[in-house]
């Protein structure tokens, strides 16, 4: 037993004595009774009474607590010393945190639930032009930006968003938000200004570069073409020849090369244009067809739902498609079967392009789409490959709000999926799903 509780019982026992002794010196036994547990409920109230008035911040009647109100109170001083040191520590940390964000480069701001401005750092200031004013103020009041509300609406975005705030000095900035601690947010905000520049100078070059080489490559491949055609001796008419092959090659690659241009720096296509899909897959296929006379034949089925089509940019499609359809039989032995659906999936739609070919390498898969990724570059070479297809479909895809997906076994075959969003989907007035080779 705790000494305090000791203490307490020793009191109620001496009471206890002393109404015995009075009640037997008396007579009185109820009287004596009465004075002695009056007595002890009179002290009690008294020591609640002081109990009360310390916890209330009056420290000197600490001393005047005994038993069991002095154990209480012991145990009440050390969870408020506790309490005490856990504030100084969290105190501590909140001012390094503080710290941390103030010499940031980037923007840190704090906001509250409703996106409120709580707290913001230096750099905050600079990159985002707040100031004083700006606190408990909402976000949107004091930033502007292409889509920030629509991004802000979204509660806790997956993706930075990139805006840009008109300067001077002109700037671009991506932004991101995290949850932080009890309903705060952090927003931050990145000066992308410089990669955007030499992204943007790296785009320019790329098109200008392939630009330039257009004109004079069509003129050689003209002159070679005529040539090749003349009566000449077979060694220098085989020359004639692979130089042909070559600049078809160059030709091929330039005009991946300013696709791509086009997708990276222009506007995603609007969704007014309706792309009849089915068609677009029967002319591919043709197209599939035709190739096979040089590169050898392969069973070719297409599962086509007729009444599907999509809003977006017929020549991006037709580019995409054809990129996954003519790999599927260009990296496929001949004889090997290939097999294009085009249907409604989880509420979007689907393409995809199955071979039985000799499928890739799981550890290349993640990098396919990367630009002149390619798993075998000489084989690739060999069949007229730029090692740019995958990365145009990756871009068109994307922007037409769709994702491409693939799937490979090495020896079993490979499966390339685009996926479009609902918003996309147009029902086409044809007849029903149908199959056909
Ligand atoms: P390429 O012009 O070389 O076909 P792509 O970007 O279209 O360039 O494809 C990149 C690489 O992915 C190809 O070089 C090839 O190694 C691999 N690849 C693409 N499609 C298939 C497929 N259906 N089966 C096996 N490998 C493929």
């Amino acid at each position: 037993m705790h000494e305090r509780f000791r203490q307490e019982l020793l009191r109620l026992l001496l009471v206890v004595a002393a109404v015995l002794l009075l009640g037997w010196l008396s007579g009185a036994w109820a009287l004596a009774l009465a004075a002695g547990l009056g007595g002890y409920i009179l002290w009690q109230l008294r020591q609640v009474y002081l109990f009360e008035e310390w916890l209330m911040g009056v420290k000197s009647n600490r001393r005047a607590l005994s038993g069991t109100w002095d154990l209480a109170a012991e145990r009440i001083e050390r969870i408020r010393q506790r309490a005490r040191q856990r504030k100084k520590r969290m105190s501590r940390l909140l001012h390094r945190f503080h710290d941390t964000l103030e010499t940031l480069p980037d923007a840190a701001l704090i906001l509250d639930r409703d996106r409120r401005i709580l707290w913001f750092n230096s750099a905050a200031r600079e990159l985002l032009g707040l100031d004083a004013a700006s606190r408990e103020r909402r976000l949107t009041r004091v930033l502007s930006g292409k889509g920030l509300r629509r991004w802000l609406a979204e509660g806790l975005p997956a993706r930075p968003l990139e805006i840009e705030r008109s300067g001077p000095p002109r700037r671009e900035l991506q932004l991101r938000l995290l949850h932080f601690g009890e309903e705060q947010f952090l927003l931050t905000a990145h000066d992308v200004t410089e990669l955007k520049r030499v992204q943007q100078v790296r785009r320019d070059f790329i098109a200008n570069v392939s630009h330039e080489l257009r004109t004079p490559l069509t003129v050689v491949k003209g002159y070679l073409e005529i040539l090749a055609e003349d009566e000449l001796p077979p060694q220098t008419k085989e020359a004639l020849r692979a130089s042909l092959r070559q600049a078809q090659r160059m030709e091929q690659l330039v005009a991946d090369l300013l696709m791509l241009s086009r997708l990276e720096m222009e506007e995603a296509p609007p969704g007014d244009e309706v792309v009849e899909v089915p068609r677009l897959l029967d002319a591919l296929a043709q197209d599939a067809r035709r190739l096979a006379l040089t590169h050898g034949d392969h069973p070719l089925t297409l599962r086509i739902d007729r009444a599907l089509g999509v809003r977006g940019s017929e020549s991006e499609l037709t580019s995409a498609f054809g990129n996954l359809l003519f790999n599927a039989l260009l990296h496929t032995p001949a004889g090997t079967p290939v097999e294009v659906t085009w249907e409604k999936r989880d509420g979007g739609a689907r393409l995809t392009v199955a071979d039985r070919g000799p499928g890739i390498d799981p550890e290349h898969l993640e990098r396919l789409t990367e630009r002149f990724y390619r798993v075998d570059k000489g084989r690739s070479r060999e069949r007229g490959g730029t090692g740019l297809g995958l990365s145009i479909v990756r871009h068109v895809l994307a922007r037409h709000g769709g994702r491409i997906e693939i799937e490979s076994r090495p020896g079993e075959g490979s499966r390339f999926i685009g996926l479009f969003p609902a918003e996309r989907l147009v029902k086409l007035d044809s007849p029903s799903s149908s199959s056909d080779r």
